[in-house]
């Protein structure tokens, strides 16, 4: 994100920012190269910002995206085994980005991308309850006992049992024998979505997550990002 250069220069403790606006004033300022006299100039992380002739350290600035991951790419900064993760499709962008929790290889959907360890701590914190709504194409077609088994909570392992839920068909097909359900959940063990379905019997073939938090997939289509506005973060704080 750009901020004003009197800002950036306070933040790195080069002075008060009435003091760093003098040093702008009086042409002690660079920024790529070049003098900056005039008040209002913003810079970003990339910026390099000379006082004094020194290049002062800028904190990294922090930046928040919402992308719609495809299927077939790894949420993490690097894979081993050389497959596509997430953050090639942020190589234009010039700070590092990792992604908030992660979506399985095979899942699309929507993932928040940030460089903010804070924010993104918090909103993996179990104690936040961030809902996420998925929707999967399962096998068979669930009944209402299914249903309300997903609802009340479906037992996962000998040591866990899933939170209550949102669960509802949204639609069917008798001829191949699937339906769409979609399913509203806080929580976020591993696989938890693929388990709960399967526990009831209902494996999933294809899984996309649709909704975190008040965030949605709207406008993009997979592959494409779109940074976060200043509202967006304030309410996801
Ligand atoms: N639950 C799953 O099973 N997979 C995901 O990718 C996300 C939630």
């Amino acid at each position: 994100m750009a901020e004003r250069l009197q800002k950036v220069m306070a933040q790195a403790g080069v002075a008060s920012r009435r003091a760093s606006e003098k040093m702008i004033l009086d042409g002690k300022v660079k920024v790529n190269g070049k003098v900056v006299t005039q008040l209002g100039m913003k810079v970003t992380g990339n910026d390099a910002v000379e006082v004094n002739g020194k290049l002062i350290e800028q904190a990294e600035t922090k930046e928040y995206f919402l992308f719609y991951k495809p299927r077939g790419v790894i949420s993490a900064v690097k894979d081993d085994k050389g497959r596509k993760v997430v953050t090639d499709y942020f190589s234009d962008i010039p700070v590092r980005l990792y992604p908030v929790g992660r979506l399985d290889y095979d899942t699309s959907g929507l993932l928040i991308m940030t460089n903010d360890g804070k924010l993104a701590n918090m909103l993996m914190h179990p104690r936040y309850k961030i809902e996420k709504t998925y929707v999967a194409k399962v096998k068979g077609i669930p009944t209402n006992d299914d249903l309300k088994h997903l609802r009340l909570g479906v037992k996962l392992d000998a040591k866990h049992k899933s939170a209550p839920a949102k669960a509802k068909i949204l639609s069917s097909d008798r001829r191949s024998d699937t339906a769409i359900v979609s399913l509203t959940i806080h929580e976020g063990r591993y696989h938890q979505v693929k388990l709960m379905l399967e526990k009831v019997g209902h494996p999933v073939k294809k899984l996309k997550r649709e909704k975190y938090g008040f965030l949605t997939l709207d406008g993009l289509t997979a592959g494409q990002f779109r940074p976060l506005s200043h509202n967006e973060i304030r309410s996801l704080e």
